[in-house]
């Protein structure tokens, strides 16, 4: 174990120098330079690989996420990003030429890039380095100066990260500023150029509200009860093989995760005991935690248990927890009516209710009714065909066919929800859109021609007048 780094709140009263300071370096014009921003994504390259072991501590003294998961799906999956972006930034950060017809064409009409200024980036827990990091890599590209609130609910990857920053990027542009609810709160109070918040939905809406004040612009990554459909096409046993790794992995705290399974009556009972077999291969007789991590906090264990108490179906396997671990077992409940009120709410836990359909017509009822506006939506099935029918039937953020949460595996996919579940993307080229202007841009020309077409427009005297 590494030395622990100190979290420290920050000063509220400190944030208008600091806002200042920011704008100031930002009017300075220090970030228009493009290699000085690859560089400053370098140094960020350099800080994720330097102190994997240090990150990889921090997170899992926070929650307890087995470590290949940090090492793949946060410090890896970053280190990717920052390294396509630096490849592809010239390309996704130059001015665009627009076709238009005679005589605009010698307008020179362009679209051109523009930072949008001082940006703020409010993170979540669950993935504390990809929610973090990964806005920030879009922020730095497109040459604006920014703050990154961390969440407090992940102390140690939050102190850590303010520890780093301070050593490898540059103190005038990229700030962390830790702190709870009243410490985002203040920061929320001030104009920037865009916002971006990773978290609840009821807060995103706090977070849009704040931002209306000032008109600025808002990313808003929220929650979501996603659900994934097992048809009776589907390969049944990587089925339950997938959806079980997707659901109990960092203990089913993913927002992406699949929130219900609706299974087709015909391989429903064959689904459950595949889900057994799934159990049993990734566990073996006893869940050790660090194979599952371990739910937030207390506040978070609590709901999680009585929401497990509250359903009426009937339990697989699974079902208990230790409240002073603050782990709850991988567990499947089955015969889960769609009333029930474990799926009336996104779970956030490990826990898995399993419906039954029997038509088509039941399954898009079941779909719209838990998981409509959705972060994701999964199917698992063999014809292709069927699949994309079964995605037009709710509206989700985002989508995969035969396995869960592989949308954002390749690098440069845009993530984002729709209505409930978030506003607007990120990651790759959708990043440029969300941390940069198009501005559009024309060059007048100034030779006689061109100001004889314009003459129309300057007013003049009617011939006859004095
Ligand atoms: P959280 O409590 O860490 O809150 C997130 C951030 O919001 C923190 O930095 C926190 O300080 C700040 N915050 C909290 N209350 C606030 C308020 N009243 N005003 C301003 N800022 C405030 O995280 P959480 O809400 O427990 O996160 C879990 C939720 O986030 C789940 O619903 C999950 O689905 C969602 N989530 C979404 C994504 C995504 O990419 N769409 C990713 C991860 C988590």
């Amino acid at each position: 174990m590494t030395n622990r780094s100190t979290y420290v709140s920050a000063e509220i009263s400190a944030l208008p120098k600091i806002l200042d300071e920011l704008n100031a370096t930002f009017e300075s014009g220090k970030t228009l330079d493009i290699e000085w921003r690859k560089e400053q994504l370098r140094s960020l390259w350099r800080m994720l690989d330097e102190n994997e072991t240090a990150i990889s501590d921090a997170i899992f003294a926070d929650i307890g996420k087995p470590r290949v998961q940090i090492q793949v799906l946060e410090i890896g999956a970053e280190k990717n990003d920052i390294l396509h972006f630096i490849a592809k930034m010239d390309e996704w950060l130059a001015t665009e030429t627009v076709e238009t017809p005679p005589p605009f064409e010698n307008w020179s009409p362009v679209i051109v890039r523009r930072p949008r200024g001082v940006c703020l980036v409010i993170g979540t827990w669950n993935y504390p380095i990809t929610l973090t990091i990964g806005p920030m890599i879009g922020l730095i590209a497109c040459g604006n100066v920014g703050i990154l609130k961390p969440s407090e609910h992940a102390p140690q990857t939050a102190a850590l990260l303010a520890e780093l920053f301070l050593k490898y990027l540059d103190p005038d542009c990229f700030r962390i500023i830790n702190g709870g609810v009243d410490v985002a709160q203040a920061l929320l109070k001030y104009p920037y150029g865009h916002i971006l918040y990773t978290g609840s939905t009821n807060v995103g809406k706090l977070v849009m509200k704040a931002a209306a004040e000032h008109l600025t612009p808002v990313t808003l990554e929220l929650g979501g009860a996603n659900s994934v459909i097992v048809t009776e096409k589907a390969n049944v046993e990587l089925a339950a093989k997938r959806i079980a790794w997707g659901k109990f992995a960092i203990a089913g705290q993913t927002c992406f995760a699949p929130n219900v399974a609706i299974v087709h009556e015909s391989v429903y009972d064959a689904f459950i005991v595949a889900l057994e077999k799934a159990h049993r291969d990734f566990y073996g007789e006893k869940v050790e935690i660090a194979k599952v991590g371990k739910i937030v906090n207390a506040i978070h264990w609590k709901r999680v248990m009585s929401l497990l108490s509250s359903t009426q179906g009937s339990t697989v396997f699974g079902g208990t927890g230790t409240e002073a671990e603050l782990f709850i077992e991988p567990t499947v409940i089955k015969d889960v009516s769609s009333d029930d009120p474990l799926v009336q709410t996104e779970i956030f836990g490990p826990i898995l209710p399993v419906l039954k359909y029997s038509t088509d017509i039941e399954a898009k009822q079941l779909l719209k009714k838990l998981s409509q506006d959705a972060l994701a939506l999964y199917v698992f099935t063999e014809d292709l065909e069927e699949a994309r029918q079964v995605l037009t039937w709710c509206n989700a953020g985002t989508a995969c066919i035969n396995d869960v949460m592989g949308q954002i595996a390749p690098v440069s996919m845009p993530f984002g929800g729709v209505r409930g579940s978030g506003l607007g993307a990120y990651r790759g080229r959708a990043s440029i859109d969300t941390f940069s202007h198009k501005q559009p841009m024309v060059t007048v020309p100034t030779v006689p021609e061109f100001e004889a077409i314009l003459a129309w427009r300057y007013p003049q005297m009617e011939s006859g007048e004095t």
